[in-house]
């Protein structure tokens, strides 16, 4: 059993994240920003990168989805045991939080690479006797409460990462912002250099900046303004003294409300989007800052079906540690393919069955579609034409699955859920549509696997990157998406997938998605299975060997970490 001492001489990274999904049973993510973090701990697990992460304990997770007769999303609790998962480490810190001190006492977790390295993840938690009845649940609710909250639980994560790091004896180089939840991390690094002496010749304030911005790097995830964390300074004034003054935060994150995009902007030396379109979008929201790429990926070793897996080991060995061999995998055998894709689509066969009693048929295509229920995702997209859907269907049945976690406070979106259970009845005589509920990790990648088709449908150029559809590909299973986020990278036409393309985007897309379905993408499959098999191998040559989170891991070890 490794200790926490065994990582204090090498680990030189650390990387800080709202959410990480470790594992399906420990529920400390909510969806694909917490499914990127794992993925980063598993690759950097095989890659022995020298890294620690840092995140919140989340003892009651986001929260479980379950669907009520009308379609309405109903939010249980997700509860899950640290002690079963970590180990506690014996040590505190605190952080002053409206004039009180919050202690903060970190769970460890060791994640190990089946190649045998692994990396430390604390798990940051304020449930302790220490703390007031007020103060211990800060970090239970992921996405929880409202905005005096979530500053709370952003203070802790960020100066109560740092201070966790340094009491425990590391000594970090580098810190790796995900996403701007964790950016009161470098105002901590700086309130701590100007704490100390400064030596002769050194220029005081500049210089604390200098060094404190040399050190961070950040990742920006997303064009939705909701996206970005904002607080009134009052608030934030009322929440915490000891940082820094509030006119000098002004400075850093916005005159008017503290943004913590703007934040960690301010004071990273690296900026990044995560897929190339992403990195141009972010560039015209963030006037003045250089922002570069780095494009998502996903853990092949975790997202790829145990049915793939053996295909994959059979002749491409060590492909979970280099990916980039999958590219070879235009050359597996026919056969070996299309038994492993109808492995998955049994196991998904069997998952509706279980969760909604719906009864699929293998021999018709699914087109499967997973992913947050809101808006600029469009999952009614397919549905925009009622009669124009059933015709389609009639004349190439297929089948539709559904799944995905309105966030609580986003009514639209849970509307979204209840009106695509309405549509699922009134269309069931000639198309079967299932909503899965609890879209989850364990659950995702029985979907993506067993589906036939991948779809998606955001509005470009809402969709940072997603990486759904690429863990859809590594298993063979084509994309048909609008040309968004790591899809205008993906696609390449009849070959990995096929592209929505409407003349006038957005009003069009609709139209475009049933010609697509209804000239090509189904009549393939129906007509020329051989020709569906060349594409699903496509796709994984393409799309799996290159989509990865260890092509990620090396390009921001090498762009990013390495100065
Ligand atoms: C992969 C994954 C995501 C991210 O997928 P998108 O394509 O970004 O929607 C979200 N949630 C779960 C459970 C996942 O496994």
């Amino acid at each position: 059993m490794r200790q926490l001492d065994d990582f204090l001489p090498r680990t030189r990274i650390a990387y800080l994240s709202m959410e990480i999904a470790l594992r399906p049973e420990m529920h400390t993510y909510s969806g694909g920003l917490g499914v990127l973090a794992g993925d980063t701990v598993r690759s950097s697990a095989d890659l022995q990168l020298p890294m620690v992460f840092v995140t919140l304990a989340s003892r009651s997770g986001y929260f479980r989805q379950e669907i009520d007769r009308k379609g309405h999303q109903i939010e249980r609790p997700d509860h899950w045991e640290p002690a079963e998962w970590a180990s506690m480490v014996p040590a505190m810190v605190a952080v002053e939080i409206e004039g009180r001190p919050v202690w903060v006492r970190p769970w460890l977790y060791i994640h190990t690479s089946p190649g045998g390295g692994s990396v430390p993840v604390l798990l940051l938690d304020t449930d302790l006797d220490q703390n007031d009845a007020a103060n211990r649940p800060i970090t239970s609710h992921l996405y929880g409460g409202d905005q005096a909250y979530r500053l709370k639980q952003e203070l802790i994560l960020g100066v109560g990462g740092a201070r966790i790091l340094q009491a425990l004896g590391f000594a970090i180089d580098v810190y790796h912002l995900n996403e701007g939840h964790a950016a009161f991390l470098p105002v901590e690094l700086l309130r701590r250099f100007r704490r100390m002496a400064h030596a002769p010749g050194e220029e005081g304030d500049g210089h604390d900046r200098a060094r404190v911005r040399d050190m961070c790097i950040f990742t920006t995830h997303t064009p939705v303004d909701a996206g970005h964390d904002r607080f009134a300074y009052e608030l934030v004034a009322a929440t915490t003294s000891d940082l820094m003054p509030i006119d000098e935060l002004r400075g850093l994150a916005g005159a008017d409300m503290l943004n913590m995009t703007t934040l960690a902007l301010s004071l990273s030396r690296y900026v990044n989007g995560v897929a190339r379109r992403h990195a141009t979008t972010a560039r015209d929201m963030f006037p003045g800052y250089e922002v570069t790429s780095v494009t998502n990926g996903v853990h092949v070793g975790t997202w790829a079906h145990p049915a793939f897996a053996r295909v994959f080991d059979a002749s491409i060995p060590h492909w979970p540690i280099e990916p980039e061999l999958l590219a070879r995998a235009d050359t597996l055998d026919d056969g070996a393919v299309w038994a492993a894709h109808e492995e998955a689509k049994a196991d998904l066969c069997r998952l509706v069955r279980e969760t909604t009693g719906t009864e699929l048929r293998p021999e018709l295509p699914i087109v499967g579609y997973g992913r947050r229920m809101t808006g600029y995702k469009r999952p009614d997209l397919l549905f925009s034409d009622v009669e124009r859907l059933r015709a389609l269907a009639r004349d190439h049945p297929f089948q539709v699955v559904l799944a995905g976690k309105a966030h609580p406070k986003d009514q639209a979106g849970k509307n979204l859920i209840a009106s695509l259970h309405a549509l699922a009845r009134e269309l069931s005589d000639v198309l079967p549509v299932v909503f899965v509920p609890n879209y989850d990790m364990a659950m995702g990648s029985i979907l993506v696997a067993g589906s036939d088709v991948w779809l998606n449908t955001p509005v470009p150029p809402m969709e940072a990157s997603g990486t759904s559809g690429m863990k859809a590909g590594l298993n063979g299973v084509p994309n048909l998406s609008t040309l968004d986020g790591w899809w205008v990278e993906g696609c390449i036409e009849g070959v990995t997938g096929w592209g929505i393309r409407s003349a006038d985007s957005g009003a069009d897309d609709a139209a475009a998605l049933y010609a697509k379905l209804g000239e090509t993408v189904l009549p393939l499959y129906e007509r020329d299975r051989k020709g569906w098999i060349w594409m699903m191998k496509q796709s994984i040559a393409k799309v799996g060997s290159y989509f990865n989170s260890q092509r990620m891991m090396r390009q921001y070890a090498s762009e990013a970490y390495i100065r």
